[in-house]
């Protein structure tokens, strides 16, 4: 049964929602509107105004003049302000949760549990960093002609007004990293969020306002790619951070090189591998496989797509795991019950239908699902799928969906080769109860997170990004500092 919505929820989505700016939500001036749609009924709930040129022109202005004053805020109150954020995201927790899990079809237990909990986490790590952030000194190498001394050391200074583009699969979560980001290392920040999933964030812009930010450290502004287009090429944006597909992170990449050397970081999609070594419990490794491909069904950037598993364990393992997704039940992301939810949008299911006919005429065979369930809402089977090939398209291209494609292997050299082959490398995973086997591979895979025995939990501590086409920079840890800063360099002679 679904729970009820909160009075709070239903009054926001009546709202004549638009942008937020200067600490202040403002009607769109372009007289277009986004409508969001709920993915498990198709209904329009909402309708949030489309931006204007105008409103892009005053969201930068408002952010240059945001960047003045919050960048000589003292750290420990830049902190302190992310840490009251933190706390008001989980007195609201409830109100959040449902208005995500109504723009993103997430199950409610994943919106309050990771968007708004781990959210919560996530401003609490970046806000320590606040007080930490520093240059070093450093003695210069070369010897003096006549007897002067020197010095040296650096600065690491905000970079200035920071665009940060978020996809729609972790509206909320994504939009947290990148405006903790930049707010704790002193820049503002212009959150673009996806036409699908705009909702939470104008309602945490409020928020940040009520935790004490100063109007234009934080704006809003809501659209399709062309509005972060416009943003990108907008002549006093300093950097934009990029998270969502590879084409488009390719197409902004260039967007911000052309621009005025735009500094941009792209955190993309990927073809994520699992590897199971024979070793691995039958049991163990399809609880693996369900947390690393199908967790809010398969919309992670994280999550594996490819699994390779040993010829003499592949029956055995996808018998079992097609056992246990027939058993998951599907439903309303709003019934606490329902362990299986919609994808987030009709293009999305589109795609995915698409995909399995891809399958189909590739003569994979479907061992579970591969179709899309009928009805108002964006509904797809959980799906395995047995490729023949490590060229067919199931183990080539980013479904983002619930789809688990299997490939067996016969050696440990020919796992290694499998995983690594992809113009991709955001993460892999490695499973076996035998470490040092574990510890001999963990070099030889190319990813820029490699899990063993788990997949998919990121940890703010935790540095994460993509090598190869899985993107450029790193989030989180003391890794996103150098993307967020610039390294200015004193010598002093004396
Ligand atoms: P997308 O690339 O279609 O859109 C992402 C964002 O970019 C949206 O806000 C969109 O409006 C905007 N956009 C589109 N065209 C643009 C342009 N030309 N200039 C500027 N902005 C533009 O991605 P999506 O479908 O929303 O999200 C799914 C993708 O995101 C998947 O490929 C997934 O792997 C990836 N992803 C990566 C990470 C990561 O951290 N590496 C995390 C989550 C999702």
């Amino acid at each position: 049964m679904s729970i009820s919505l909160l009075p709070a929820v239903q009054a926001f989505l009546q709202r004549d929602h638009g942008q937020f700016i200067d600490g202040q939500a403002r009607v769109a001036g372009s007289g277009r509107h986004l409508d969001v749609i709920d993915p498990a009924s198709g209904e329009v709930i909402s309708r949030v105004g489309e931006a204007s040129q105008a409103d892009i022109d005053a969201a930068v202005a408002s952010s240059r003049q945001g960047f003045a004053q919050w960048s000589k805020a003292a750290p420990a109150v830049r902190g302190g302000v992310l840490l009251k954020l933190a706390d008001l995201l989980e007195r609201n927790r409830e109100e959040l949760a449902q208005i995500e899990t109504l723009q993103s079809g997430k199950l409610i237990q994943i919106a309050r549990n990771f968007e708004v909990d781990q959210a919560a986490h996530f401003l609490r790590y970046y806000a320590g960093w606040a007080t930490k952030i520093g240059g070093e000194t450093i003695t210069p190498s070369l010897p003096s002609f006549n007897g002067e001394k020197y010095t040296a050391f650096t600065l690491r200074e905000p970079i200035g007004v920071v665009v940060g583009i978020v996809p729609w699969n972790f509206s909320t979560m994504i939009a947290i990293w990148k405006l903790a980001s930049a707010l704790v290392t002193g820049c503002s920040v212009i959150i673009k969020p996806s036409e699908f999933t705009p909702l939470t964030i104008l309602r945490i812009a409020e928020l940040a306002v009520e935790a004490g930010l100063p109007a234009g450290a934080l704006n809003v502004v809501t659209g399709a790619g062309g509005v972060g287009k416009a943003l990108i090429e907008h002549p006093h944006t300093d950097k934009v951070s990029f998270t969502g597909s590879v084409p488009t992170g390719l197409a902004v990449g260039q967007t911000a090189m052309a621009a005025n050397l735009t500094r941009a970081t792209l955190e993309l999609g990927g073809k994520n591998a699992a590897g199971f070594l024979p070793d691995v419990d039958v049991d163990k490794a399809v609880a693996g496989i369900i947390e690393a491909g199908f967790l809010h069904s398969g919309q992670i950037c994280a999550a594996a797509e490819r699994f390779y598993v040993h010829r003499s364990q592949i029956e055995a393992i996808t018998q079992r795991l097609c056992e246990r997704l027939a058993q998951l039940k599907i439903g309303s992301p709003l019934d606490e019950s329902a362990e299986f939810g919609p994808v987030t949008n009709k293009q999305h299911q589109a795609k995915l239908g698409q995909l399995f006919a891809k399958a189909r005429a590739e003569n994979c065979t479907i061992l579970h699902g591969g179709q899309l369930i009928d009805g108002p809402g964006c509904y797809v089977e959980p799906t395995v799928i047995l490729a023949n090939s490590a060229k067919d398209s199931l183990m080539t291209e980013e479904t983002f969906g619930p789809v688990a494609t299997f490939l067996p292997y016969d050696t440990e050299e020919e796992l290694v080769e499998l995983m690594n082959d992809s113009p991709y490398g955001l993460s892999a995973s490695l499973w076996t109860n035998d470490l040092g086997k574990a510890m001999r591979l963990i070099p030889q895979i190319q990813a820029g997170t490699l899990w063993v025995n788990m997949h998919t939990l990121l940890d703010p501590a935790v540095p994460f990004g993509g090598i190869k086409a899985s993107g450029v920079g790193r989030e989180f840890g003391g890794a996103f500092i150098e993307d967020y800063t610039e390294l200015k360099s004193v010598m002093i002679r004396y």
